[in-house]
């Protein structure tokens, strides 16, 4: 996945869980079937977001894991480039 793509999918991926999690507290009734939904949805979103972040979160010139700081960071603490190369593909290692 692309750097600027991890960053868009995260965010939304992570967003969507809040929401999730906002809409559960306040929309449904603690402790009925739907609010144990929400709190599931929420909590698989949560860790799917971070996932992608872990997974593909990192420097787009060297590699280097930088997991959900890629989202703050503007750049990379190993090689000093800055971590805006939204064209550049990033190769997962665990995938080669
Ligand atoms: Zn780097």
């Amino acid at each position: 996945m692309k750097y600027g793509t991890t960053k868009t999918v995260t965010v939304a991926i992570l967003l969507g869980a809040l929401a999730i999690a906002c809409g559960g507290q306040f929309l449904t009734d603690k402790g009925s079937s739907e609010y144990m939904m929400s709190v599931y949805a929420a909590l698989v979103l949560l860790v799917v977001g971070l996932g992608v972040a872990f997974i593909w979160g990192r420097c787009p010139n060297c590699g280097q894991r930088l997991f959900y700081r890629f989202l703050k960071w503007k750049k990379c603490p190993k090689c000093g480039k800055t971590l805006d190369n939204k064209g550049k593909y990033v190769k997962p290692e665990r995938l080669k």
